[in-house]
């Protein structure tokens, strides 16, 4: 028997005794994971800096910020959210209790990706804890220091059998999904992404997967483009752009491009100074792989803004591209590094146009004033997300249902939508053995009904 097997057999025993039904005892899990956040802010925040060379105001804003926020809400909302919840009878239960009682799926795996490694990984916990079910932690292993952290320290907080964490690489993670799970909540890559769905099918398994892809930014001319740029390159070069819904390119007339470039540039200077790889507030590239990659994503354009690096450091200057052209390789793929390329469109109907002609983004980011153009651009795309006249920000909301659509993701989570998404709805009738002549029109024989008529 594997070690990953034995882990998940256990998990599996720990739920089966009912421990995780009362709500005081989920109650108390969170708590001690609000502490864990808590006591081991520092060795978190280390960890991070090793891994990404975030800043610790980063880690906070970041990571812990809204993880404790999650916890918080959970806590105060557990009883509402496990209540059940009447609903709407008909004529022929109208004497009857009819609810939902959300209940326990059992054990969940949860697969956590490198870039923001506390976030993307112990949030989905926070649902799965409040939910009352088991959960297999996988955290990723290329954020090697946070996952060792995470090994050591969170057991010490939450029950070992019920959440235990397994680290390790693709073997391991391989090898856990062939385990039986309840569901697998997947946050990464979509190749892997295919994967993992395909490892869950064996098991009738459901999944939520977080996945990517290329989340389009549009810029209207008549917006304050000074502004919009600002928010544009917060969100484009935190985390140096390894942000699953950062900005992945700019779409504009070509008549304000040069403006965007201009602005971009001074915004730059003023977040990071003018030599970012000294910036406390700059971070690095998570390995030498990824840092090859975006390099040769660069290949054939003279940037315009930044195109620096050093590789011994991973470092790779914030930079902008101008005048991409639609179907060059840096259009293709995920950038997921600090690169901005500009494309330009004629006009706010040839960007809809172009986003409709690619995949179904993780977000989508609208610059504009006219309140009728951009309720008619939000009405004619999809995407996972939407934020207008900022960027990133629909994430920070626990209302919102944070996921993807198609090729950038399925289900959602964030507050109760974590909560729902490892849930089972259960559909319940409880009625009484009284008023039994009200059933006798649907019991056979027909030949009855037909002589009492
Ligand atoms: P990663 O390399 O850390 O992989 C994620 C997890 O998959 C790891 O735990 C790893 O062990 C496992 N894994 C990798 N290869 C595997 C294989 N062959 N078989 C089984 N398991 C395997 O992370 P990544 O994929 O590089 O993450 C970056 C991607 O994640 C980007 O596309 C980004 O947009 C996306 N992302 C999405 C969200 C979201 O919330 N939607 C958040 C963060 C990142």
């Amino acid at each position: 028997m594997s070690r990953e097997q034995m882990v998940v057999d256990g998990a599996r025993k720990s739920f089966q005794t009912g421990k995780t039904k009362p709500l005081d005892y989920r109650t108390h899990q969170l708590k001690s994971l609000l502490r864990f956040i808590t006591e081991r802010r520092k060795d978190i925040a280390d960890a991070v800096k090793r891994d990404l060379g975030k800043s610790e105001h980063g880690t906070e804003l970041f990571e812990t910020l809204g993880l404790e926020g999650e916890i918080k809400l959970a806590i105060e909302k557990l009883a509402e959210w496990a209540a059940p919840r009447p609903v709407e009878k008909n004529l022929l239960t109208i004497l009857d209790d009819v609810y939902i009682q959300p209940e326990p799926l059992g054990v969940v795996l949860i697969i956590g990706a490198w870039n923001y490694p506390w976030a993307v990984t112990l949030q989905p916990l926070v649902g799965a804890i409040a939910a009352g079910n088991a959960a297999v932690i996988k955290p990723s292993e290329v954020s090697s220091h946070s996952a060792k952290v995470m090994e050591e320290f969170l057991p010490q907080y939450l029950d070992k059998d019920l959440y235990p964490v397994v680290t390790g690489g693709v073997s391991e993670t391989q090898e856990l999904l062939k385990q039986r799970f309840d569901h697998i909540f997947y946050t990464g890559n979509s190749t892997v992404g295919k994967l993992v769905m395909e490892a869950a099918a064996r098991h009738l398994a459901p999944v939520t997967l977080e996945l990517g892809g290329k989340s389009p930014c549009y810029i209207d001319k008549n917006c304050d483009i000074r502004i919009a740029c600002r928010r544009i390159t917060w969100g484009k070069f935190i985390n140096c752009g390894q942000t699953c819904i950062a900005p992945d390119y700019i779409l504009c007339e070509p008549c304000i491009q040069g403006r965007v470039v201009e602005c971009i540039r001074q915004t730059l200077l003023e977040f990071y100074g003018a030599d970012p790889k000294s910036s406390p507030d700059y971070g690095r590239i998570i390995n030498q792989r990824h840092f090859n990659r975006i390099m040769s994503l660069m290949e054939g354009y003279t940037p315009v803004v930044g195109g620096q690096s050093d590789a011994p450091q991973r470092y790779i200057a914030p930079t902008v591209l101008k005048d991409v052209p639609p179907h060059s390789r840096l259009m293709q793929e995920e950038i997921f590094g600090p690169l901005l390329p500009i494309v330009t469109v004629s006009d706010m109907d040839d960007a809809i146009h172009f986003i409709n002609e690619r995949e179904k983004p993780l977000a989508l980011y609208i610059f504009c004033t006219d309140k009728k153009a951009t309720k008619r651009m939000i009405e004619e795309t999809t995407s996972g997300g939407v934020t207008v006249n900022d960027v990133m920000m629909h994430y920070t909301l626990s209302s919102l249902p944070f996921g993807g659509v198609g090729q950038s993701g399925m289900g959602c989570y964030h507050g109760k939508h974590t909560f729902n998404q490892l849930s089972h709805q259960r559909a319940c009738l409880v009625r009484s053995l009284g008023m039994e002549s009200v059933n006798l029109a649907r019991y056979p024989p027909q030949d009855r009904r037909r002589a009492r008529r």
